[in-house]
């Protein structure tokens, strides 16, 4: 195995079952490592925004071709809305998936995604949530090669099922920034984002079921996208997303600690 230089950290990835506890974990990985974090549920946000301000309000089925399994022309879509402009396009191609409560096909979740990670010069960032399929893994690999930069490690956080229903169960969530709060360990105040001062929900998505059909969906796609970088040669560490005793102080050791297990490998 090639021995990892710490100092100088380029992408990681961070990944492990919704629910698992990610986020705490990120933020240390930014704090370390002077990294951004590029997470797909910001992506499809920024290009459904883009989307929204155009203000087109017919429905987006008409550019669907239900035969062909894709959408039709951007040449096509362009003089129905008016626009020519990518990122309005991207958005509108986001948002069409994203109204039905569904992630995308990987090319559209591919080309998403390569657009920001270029705008950050390809480097410097943890991806979350992105690859969760092995095409996109591929995808990745390809393009972090054809640009030259590294993608140094990958961070799988580690739960049990269990204890993840539990949890999400009681997840809340800012509809406008996408802050995620918990009832028990993270309450709103009042009910109210911290950030914007709305209300925040629970997602619909949150229910048991669909929890459970989501951990289904982890392990038959993205871990085998995790499976296949690994033995492409990208280092992975596993760290826990349950602790005993939640502070600051244990999160950044268990994270740190399995990390700096790489140079020693
Ligand atoms: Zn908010």
């Amino acid at each position: 195995m090639t021995s990892i230089d710490l100092d100088n950290v380029q992408n990681v990835i961070v990944t492990g079952k919704s629910g698992a506890g990610k986020q705490p974990r990120i933020d240390v990985l930014v704090e370390e490592f002077d990294l951004e974090q590029l997470s797909t549920g910001d992506i499809f946000r920024h290009y459904l925004g883009i989307f929204d301000k155009i203000d087109y309000d017919e429905d987006l089925s008409q550019f669907w071709d239900e035969k062909q399994n894709r959408f039709l022309a951007d040449e096509t879509i362009a003089n129905e809305i008016g626009t020519e402009d990518n990122d309005v396009l991207l958005g509108l191609k986001a948002k069409y998936f994203v109204e039905r409560g569904l992630f995308g096909p990987d090319y559209i979740v591919n080309a998403l995604f390569e657009s920001k990670f270029a705008e950050k010069d390809y480097k410097n960032q943890i991806l979350d949530g992105y690859p969760r399929t092995l095409d996109q893994a591929k995808f990745l690999l390809n393009l972090v090669s054809e640009k030259d930069v590294s993608l140094d490690f990958m961070v799988l956080v580690d739960n049990s099922d269990e204890r993840i229903i539990k949890r999400t169960v009681q997840r809340r969530i800012c509809p406008k920034c996408g802050k995620v709060y918990h009832l028990t360990y993270k309450p709103p105040k009042n009910g109210k984002c911290e950030k914007c001062g709305v209300d925040v929900i629970q997602r619909s998505d949150d229910t048991e079921e669909k929890i459970k059909s989501r951990l289904q969906e982890f392990k038959k796609k993205a871990l085998p996208a995790i499976e296949y970088l690994k033995d492409e040669g990208i280092p992975l560490v596993k760290v826990p997303g349950h602790l005993e005793e939640f502070t600051p102080e244990n999160v950044r050791k268990s994270v740190m600690d399995e990390v700096e297990k790489l140079v020693k490998q």
